[in-house]
């Protein structure tokens, strides 16, 4: 599974592994698991396709068996295609059933090491008397698993065809002591530049998968924290509802769609009436509490996605309705005017109320060429100035007061004037 790069934890164990080092090119458990799943798809075709084309390679080998070693080539010829390839072949079946990325890890070193063991044999066994020379073969595998195969595997290769290398070398060449000195020279530069290679590859593997989760992880948290403060930016803090700005946006692209649409587009100024009285009696942070109620209030009165309540400045309220009818607008506006008075916050101060109330003005228009949105506003503002000077805890719709039970007879007269 791969590793969440977004969890702080995991991001922790990222820093940790960085700053301690991984000389012995392991991770902790829960990394170490991540690195070779991560890796492991793309390991499992590159590590099998090696082991396939050691079929060409190897099989290559048998061109010079034919030119030096004539009188050993049967024997050559049955070990490296009746044996290494059946090998191969089902070694490759045998994990790929398993589907286990770490065992897939051991597939080059352990078909090298097959070969090596055939080199072996047919050195120490052929009739040629320059047989034993066919140790070379020797670095030459080990050469060719190093361009694929990882550090650990490679140190099980290497100790595999020293073996096979030092037994060829002390058993059959038995005089030329000189030869042996320089043969196993020749295996030590092969097998140290080669675990060096893997090493130095390995290390740069798991440094590069660990700066990748690290970027990964910086790259989400820089995503959420920007979205956190766009969110913020649009967000009202006291009172969590949209603020003037994400207001002037969304009045502006509803003014476009109404007007492409040939929709209604409505707007409510809701004041909160005496507020000033409000804060003077009942201190200022009673006044923020009742600013957020009041939102609140407001906010279950509006249950379509496409309205918008915003805090307009200080103790005032902006809600945008749109598709919808003058009659209904008024009886959104007349809710959320009793749903206020509902919330029942004690008011002593006021003159219209002995609770909290708010005044309401509401306008309704159809956006028509060469109008601008601010046209509402003002017309909106027009009405609540109305609904203040009516005495207050009212809804006006322009110059008219809507009935206080909208939805009777008499109120949809005055919301139709
Ligand atoms: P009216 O009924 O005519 O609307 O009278 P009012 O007192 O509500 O209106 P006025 O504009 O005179 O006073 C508004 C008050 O709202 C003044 C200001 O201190 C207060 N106010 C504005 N923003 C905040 C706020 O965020 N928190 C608190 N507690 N008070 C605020
Ligand atoms: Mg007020
Ligand atoms: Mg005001």
């Amino acid at each position: 599974m791969e590793l969440d790069a977004a969890s702080a934890d995991n991001q922790a164990l990222v820093d940790q592994t960085l700053a301690d080092g991984f000389r012995w090119l392991r991770f902790p458990a829960k990394l170490e698991r991540a690195f070779v799943e991560h890796h492991g798809e793309e390991r499992a075709v590159k590590l099998s396709l090696a082991a396939l084309s050691s079929f060409i390679v190897y099989g290559g080998v048998l061109i010079s068996d034919y030119l030096m070693y004539r009188p050993d080539m049967g024997f050559a010829l049955a070990l490296r295609v009746g044996v290494y390839v059946p090998f191969v072949l089902i070694v490759l079946a045998v994990l790929r059933q398993l589907n286990r990325a770490a065992l897939n890890e051991w597939v080059v070193p352990l078909v090298a090491g097959v070969a090596c063991v055939i080199s072996g044999l047919i050195a120490l066994t052929g009739s040629h008397p320059m047989v034993y020379t066919k140790v070379v073969e020797l670095l030459l595998i080990v050469c060719y698993a190093t361009v694929f195969a990882r550090f650990r595997p490679m140190v099980a290769l290497s100790v595999g065809a020293a073996l096979v290398h030092t037994t060829v070398i002390f058993t059959a060449v038995d005089t030329l002591g000189t030869l042996r000195l320089g043969a196993s020279f020749l295996l030590l530069t092969t097998v140290s530049f080669a675990l060096y290679a893997c090493y130095v590859r390995e290390h740069n593997d798991r440094l590069a998968y660990l700066l990748d989760v690290r970027e990964q992880g910086l790259r989400s948290s820089l995503k959420a924290t920007n979205e956190r403060l766009e969110t913020a930016a649009l967000t009202d803090a006291l009172t969590g509802t949209a603020n003037r700005r994400a207001f002037d946006e969304f009045l502006t692209q509803s003014w476009a769609r109404c007007h492409a649409e040939s929709q209604p587009l409505s707007l409510l100024m809701v004041d909160v009436d005496h507020f000033k009285a409000f804060n003077d009696r009942y201190g200022h942070q009673a006044g923020d509490r009742c600013l957020q109620t009041v939102a609140e209030a407001i906010g279950t009165c509006l249950r379509r996605p496409v309205d918008l309540l915003a805090r307009w400045g200080g103790e005032e309220f902006a809600v945008v309705i749109t598709d919808a009818d003058a009659q209904a607008v008024a009886q959104v506006a007349q809710r959320i005017r009793q749903a206020v008075e509902a919330c029942a916050l004690p008011h002593a101060a006021s003159s219209c109320a002995s609770v909290v109330t708010v005044s309401i003005g509401l306008a309704s228009m159809r956006p028509a060429e060469g109008d601008q949105p601010q046209a509402l506003a003002r017309q909106a503002d027009q009405a609540l100035y109305k609904a203040k000077a009516g005495g207050r805890n009212r809804v006006c719709v322009g110059d008219e007061p809507v009935a206080q039970a909208v939805g009777s007879e008499a109120g949809q007269r005055e919301v139709a004037a």
